[in-house]
């Protein structure tokens, strides 16, 4: 299931998520051109600052490649539903199909998923109940990021020493500062976005409750009984070692199986 690969045909979204590559690539090509490499040659920096940029970035760009093509949480087209569970399923009224309670009909992708979040056009994919945990991911590395690239950017200007041995007819070095504006004004821009949709997703995950259901504040799903929060946040990630919260390298395995007794019981 974890392995199927989702492919959203949508220009728009296409566009989208074409810009936070841009804005990915960007940074990650220019900021050690421009200001780790030079600075860790005249000894200004350690290599750890160096190789840790590389890492929050590659752990971005892997956490974004997987929410976008990872399959949301689709139903199958005549899904098996055992006796016992069947109060806990309805009919979709857009897609004519059966769907465990708290699914949702995405219009955009024209299928219903699993404990739907949002459908998100930035990653260019639903966030449903199997790649919530990516998209979280997703958010938590472009934070940290956007700050690492910041802090860069402003202790190059003034904090640093000046660098001595660069050639300066080289063409980043020709647009140094121009380069360094569009950097901070994309991290920014980032940073702010990103902060407010982080907050609101984990504020959602505390309370068990999607964005769609906060939208449309729905009554029948406040009776249900309140979750300790690392359950909460262990059933997204689908596993109970904090650490492996934060890897987006591994399959996300269901925590418990039958998921809508699990929320509606
Ligand atoms: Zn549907
Ligand atoms: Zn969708």
């Amino acid at each position: 299931m974890g392995l199927r690969i989702h492919f959203v045909v949508d220009p728009q979204g296409w566009f989208c998520m074409g810009l936070i590559i841009f804005v990915w690539l960007f940074n990650t090509l220019f900021i050690p051109k421009i200001i780790l490499f030079p600075h860790y040659e005249e000894e200004h920096i350690s290599l750890v600052t160096l190789l840790c940029y590389y890492l929050v970035a590659f752990f971005c760009v892997v956490s974004l490649l997987r929410a976008s093509v990872a399959d949301p949480g689709r139903l199958p087209e005549s899904p098996k539903i055992p006796v016992t569970e069947r109060d806990f399923w309805e009919l979709c009224n857009k897609c004519n199909m059966m769907r465990p309670k708290r699914s949702h009909h995405c219009s955009r992708c024209g299928h219903c998923v699993r404990k739907m979040d949002h459908h998100c056009p930035w990653i260019n994919n639903c966030v449903g109940e199997d790649n919530h945990w990516l998209f979280l991911q997703l958010c938590f590395y472009t934070e940290l990021l956007s700050s690492y690239t910041l802090l860069l950017d402003f202790c190059h200007c003034y904090y640093f020493e000046p660098l001595k041995k660069v050639n300066w007819d080289i063409f980043v070095f020709r647009h140094e500062l121009a380069l360094i504006r569009i950097s901070t004004f994309m991290g920014l821009i980032m940073l702010i976005g990103i902060t407010g949709l982080f907050y609101t997703q984990l504020t959602g995950i505390f309370n068990d409750t999607t964005s769609i259901e906060k939208l449309a504040n729905c009554c029948e799903d406040i009776s249900r009984p309140r979750k300790p929060w690392q359950q909460t946040f262990s059933e997204v990630f689908g596993t109970r070692w904090k650490i492996l919260w934060f890897i987006p390298f591994r399959q996300r395995r269901p925590l418990r199986v039958p998921h809508h007794f699990a929320n509606h019981v």
